[in-house]
């Protein structure tokens, strides 16, 4: 900002101070309200920014991430280089390092903004929207998944018309030495795909697609596992390292695997559950 425009908002604050100056306490604090951070927009962003080959920003998210980045700067968690709207692996640093400040640990300490610490970073600066919770832990096929996944596979089985039976679950850190920590935290499962044709199982990956998963029809060809569908859940905020980066790739049109190939997968609009839900 130059001066001539500091000068001309100055003299605006204090136009505007004169005129609410009979007005209430409250009436003026309203006038002056918080920004607002998009809860949603900024967990994509954090999710999507750290696998970018360049500083493209994630579409809705630049004023909810500097709003979160102003506040990590005046924690002296982030230096102010770093506060541009842009949720990359620094910010993703810093937002952990103030997870753990908190006391936060593992999972809860994950980098990627969650309801609760989101909440507390706000306290005075901003207003969190658009809010998302991965629920509580509950049993599927003998896995472990939160209830927002469980609601999310609910719902890809009916567009379906069958039952998806799972292989491996969530929160299950050094379950399948296979699938490189991704299965670590939520929102992440395989589906077993034993007697599915070809077809059926692309079904299987779009349908999942379709509500929200970064899903992926993984075959014995790719690395040393069964045929099997892997997904992750976009925008699950307990998700483990290895997984947000999946969920980049996945928008970034790649395959999620370390070969970092195209996405090979049946292509649907990219949505997550939370917009599926205001669709439906
Ligand atoms: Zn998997």
């Amino acid at each position: 900002m130059n001066t001539k425009m500091k000068t001309r908002s100055a003299v605006t604050a204090l136009a505007t101070f004169a005129v609410l100056g009979s007005m209430t306490m409250s009436t003026t604090q309203a006038v002056a309200a918080p920004p607002v951070v998009n809860m949603e927009a900024t967990v994509l962003a954090a999710q999507i920014d750290p696998r970018r080959a360049d500083d493209t920003l994630t579409p809705g998210a630049k004023d909810s991430v500097l709003a979160v980045e102003r506040a990590l700067q005046a924690r002296n968690l982030l230096d102010a280089q770093w506060v541009d709207g842009y949720f990359g692996t620094t910010t993703i640093k810093a937002y952990a390092a103030y997870q753990r400040s908190l006391g936060y640990t593992g999972l809860a300490a994950n980098g990627l903004p969650g309801a609760s610490s989101l909440a507390k970073l706000g306290d005075g600066r901003f207003t969190v929207s658009h809010v998302i919770k991965p629920g509580s832990k509950v049993q599927r096929d003998g896995y472990v998944v939160n209830t927002r996944t469980q609601a999310m596979l609910t719902e890809a089985e009916r567009l379906l018309g069958r039952r998806l039976k799972l292989d491996q679950g969530s929160y299950n850190p050094g379950g399948d030495p296979t699938s490189a920590g991704t299965h670590d935290g939520g929102g992440v499962v395989d589906i077993n795909v034993d007697g599915m044709s070809a077809e059926t199982r692309t079904a299987v990956a779009k349908a999942m697609r379709q509500v929200g998963f970064a899903a992926w029809v993984r075959s014995p060809s790719q690395g040393n596992w069964p045929w099997h569908i892997h997904a992750v859940a976009i925008n699950d905020t307990d998700q483990a390292t290895q997984a947000q980066n999946q969920v980049g790739d996945y928008y970034l049109g790649f395959n999620g695997l370390a070969n970092h190939r195209p996405d090979d997968g049946p292509r649907v609009p990219i949505k997550t559950w939370e917009d599926y839900q205001r669709a439906h």
